[in-house]
C-alpha cells in the first residue's frame, strides 16, 4: 500500500487548486516535507507557464537584489509575534467576541428569568475567532506563511491559543461578576474549540466552526430561550460529562493532527 501523495492530487497542490480543502493541503505538505520522491514529483507538476513566471521572477528579483543596499539584519522580535501569532484580521473578530460577551452580562443582568445568556454562547465564544485564525481569504499573510511547509496546522493550534488566551479570560470575567459556575463555562467552551479542531481536520475548520454554531443554536440556545428554561446540558450536574467530553475530544484531536504526521512514514 502506498502513502505517497497521488500525482493528480500533487497536480491540484501545484497548481493552487481552490477545491483541495485544508485537510488535504495540511496532509500534502506534512508528507512533502519528509519525502524527497514526492518533493521530486512535485517540481515535474509544475507546467512550462509557470517554470516561466518563475524564471522571469528569479531574474527580476536577482537584478534588484544585485542593485539594492544591504538589507538591515535586524531581527524584529514583535514582527515575528505578529506575524506567527497573529492575524490582523483577528482584532475585529476579537472585538465583536468581547461585545457579544459583555452584551450577554449585561441581558443576563437585566432578565433575571431568562436562562443565562453567558452560559448559553459562552461554547459558541471562541468559534468565529478560531474559524478566521487560518482562513486563505481573511489572512492577507497567507502566501506567505504558506510558503512554510505544514505552516497551515501550526499556524491554525498557534491562532487558536491566541483566541483562547483572549477569550477565556473574558469569559472568567463576566462568569464571576454574574455568579454562574465557571466550570459550566469554561469546558464547554473549550469542548467546542477541540471539537472544532478535530471536525476542521475532517471538512476544513470554517466548515466545522459554521456547523457547530448552527447546531448548538437550533438545539440548544433557541429552545432554552423559547421555554426559559436552563437545558440540562448546563446544569451544575453536566460539569463532569463536559469535562470527560473535553478529554476524549482532545486525546482525539491528537491523534488526529500526530495522523498527518504518520502519513509521512510510507516505508
Ligand atoms: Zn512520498
Amino acid at each position: 500500500m502506498s502513502t505517497h501523495v497521488s500525482l493528480s492530487q500533487l497536480d491540484r497542490y501545484a497548481a493552487g487548486d481552490p477545491a483541495l480543502d485544508e485537510p488535504s493541503v495540511w496532509a500534502i505538505e506534512v508528507h512533502l516535507e519528509e519525502c524527497a520522491d514526492c518533493r521530486a514529483r512535485l517540481a515535474g507538476s509544475t507546467t512550462g507557464d509557470s517554470r516561466a513566471v518563475i524564471e522571469r521572477v528569479a531574474a527580476g528579483l536577482a537584478r534588484e537584489i544585485a542593485a539594492s543596499p544591504a538589507p538591515d539584519t535586524r531581527t524584529r522580535p514583535w514582527s515575528v509575534l505578529r506575524h506567527r501569532w497573529l492575524v490582523g484580521t483577528l482584532a475585529p473578530w476579537l472585538a465583536m467576541t468581547a461585545a457579544v460577551i459583555a452584551c450577554a452580562a449585561l441581558l443576563s443582568g437585566l432578565r433575571t428569568g431568562l436562562p443565562s445568556l453567558v452560559l448559553l454562547i459562552a461554547p459558541l465564544a471562541p468559534l468565529p475567532g478560531v474559524a478566521v485564525a487560518w482562513h486563505r481569504r481573511a489572512d492577507p499573510a497567507w502566501e506567505v506563511v504558506a510558503a512554510t511547509p505544514a505552516a497551515g496546522l501550526i499556524t491554525l493550534l498557534r491562532r487558536t491559543a491566541v483566541v483562547l488566551a483572549f477569550v477565556i479570560p473574558g469569559l472568567a470575567l463576566v462568569g464571576a461578576g454574574t455568579g454562574v459556575s465557571l466550570a459550566l463555562i469554561l469546558l464547554p467552551c473549550l469542548a467546542f474549540t477541540v471539537a472544532t479542531l478535530l471536525l476542521g481536520t475532517l471538512v476544513g475548520v470554517r466548515r466545522a466552526a459554521i456547523g457547530l454554531i448552527l447546531t448548538w443554536t437550533i438545539v440548544v440556545v433557541a429552545p432554552s430561550l423559547a421555554t426559559a428554561r436552563m437545558p440540562v446540558l448546563l446544569e451544575p450536574e453536566s460539569a463532569t460529562v463536559w469535562a470527560l467530553a473535553t478529554a476524549v475530544l482532545t486525546v482525539g484531536a491528537i491523534l488526529r493532527v500526530n495522523g498527518f504526521r504518520r502519513l509521512s512514514h510510507h516505508d
